[in-house]
């Protein structure tokens, strides 16, 4: 007997999230010094969180003997004013990851469908398999979504869409005329959710709340404290929706899904807009010169909106076990079934001349190359 013949059958083919690989991991598996090795593999922000951040999260530790606010009165409350929208549109997660299986939670159910761009973030496919909902793939030319494909693949049992602006791990961004004509196309019964883990990092924020404000009942927007923030480590995110989207995914919750030292950390993060500047600016300079890089070393990049670049090597998973050898983390793209490219995270300025130094050793013409193996 197997208690897997109890378990609910989606379960059993469900094969889990691979993270980037943790520095000490690695440090421990190659014998190296953890503090010569470099992660370039997660999107973290190699700034660091904002000290205003530190100090408030200090301050709330004294306080951990003490539940949480389950309702998140102040962090909630500074979000809707930020983006001049009610607290009742404000929902917070576990990281925005949460927030995403809320969705699933709320919609899905065996036999239902999502709707994801080809090569895009593998979180969705995995949260539907979990609730017994497939995905149907929309192929997405030049690494872009294409939104009119996949208002094409809509059929009876579509209940969300994901749309993930900009893209990870392709770094490829919609324009707003692309999402206006999307939004107004994809029927209100089912659920168009905007993933903007990156969107703080353009110059130019692409609008898709105006859909929240004007009262859009199936637009739900996902943010996260975890990338400019850079508050990966404590797991908190948010999403924004019309009142009566945001009060179903709210019923889905555990009631201190946001812990105290969470909340505050990100609501001294939220107002310190100068810590998110600074990691804006130095993301641009870093990404400007690794392109660069790329492009003189002959390797074909996709031009990034964010802070990672997805870059064709050759064989991604051979170049990340060079690397990782020498205590560079990056991410092989096995997982998004692109085996001849990696991704790397746009890291401090030291940081990206090591990476581009430590490229150079392993690097061959990827043309001069057999198409490898994920091995
Ligand atoms: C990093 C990331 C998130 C955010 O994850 P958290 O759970 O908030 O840490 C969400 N979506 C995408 C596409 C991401 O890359």
């Amino acid at each position: 007997m197997s208690i897997w013949n109890s378990a609910n059958p989606q379960l059993r083919d469900l094969v889990a999230y691979e993270p980037g690989k943790p520095i000490d991991d690695v440090a421990r598996e190659l014998g190296l010094n953890p503090e010569e090795i470099i992660k370039l593999a997660s999107n973290e922000n190699p700034l660091g969180p904002s000290p205003k951040a530190v100090a408030a999260m200090r301050e709330a530790v004294q306080s951990a003997h003490i539940y949480p606010d389950g309702g998140a009165y102040y962090l909630r409350e500074a979000i809707a004013q930020k983006f001049g929208l009610q607290r009742a549109n404000v929902i917070l997660g576990n990281g925005s990851s949460e927030i995403l299986e809320f969705t699933g939670h709320a919609f899905l159910q065996p036999g239902d469908n999502i709707i994801v761009a080809r090569h895009s973030f593998t979180i969705y496919k995995l949260m539907a398999q979990l609730f017994g909902a497939s995905t149907i793939e929309v192929p997405d030319p030049h690494f872009a979504h294409d939104l009119d494909a996949m208002v094409a693949a809509i059929n009876p049992r579509t209940k969300i869409i994901f749309v993930n602006n900009p893209n990870n791990p392709t770094g490829t961004l919609l324009s707003q005329a692309e999402i206006d004509r999307f939004v107004a196309r994809v029927p209100e019964n089912i659920v168009i959710v905007f993933d903007e883990a990156y969107m703080e990092f353009l110059d130019e924020p692409v609008d898709t709340l105006k859909y929240v404000r004007e009262g859009r009942p199936n637009v739900l927007v996902t943010r996260t404290f975890s990338k400019i923030q850079g508050l990966a480590g404590l797991r908190i995110g948010y999403g924004l929706a019309g009142a009566e989207l945001a009060e179903v995914l709210q019923k889905t919750r555990e009631p201190f899904n946001a812990n105290s030292i969470a909340q505050a950390g990100a609501l001294a993060g939220l107002l310190d807009e100068e810590h998110q500047r600074a990691t804006r600016e130095l993301n641009k300079e870093g990404r400007d010169y690794l392109q660069r890089c790329f492009a003189s070393l002959g390797l074909k990049y996709v031009p990034s909106h964010a802070n990672f670049i997805l870059v064709k090597v050759g064989d991604g998973k051979a170049l990340f076990n060079a690397l990782q050898k020498r205590g560079v983390i990056i991410r092989d793209m096995c997982a998004y079934d692109l085996p001849e490219w990696i991704r790397v995270t746009i890291g401090t300025m030291e940081q990206n001349t090591r990476f581009i130094r430590e490229l150079n050793l392993f690097i061959t013409p990827p043309a001069s190359q057999p198409v490898p193996k994920c091995h």
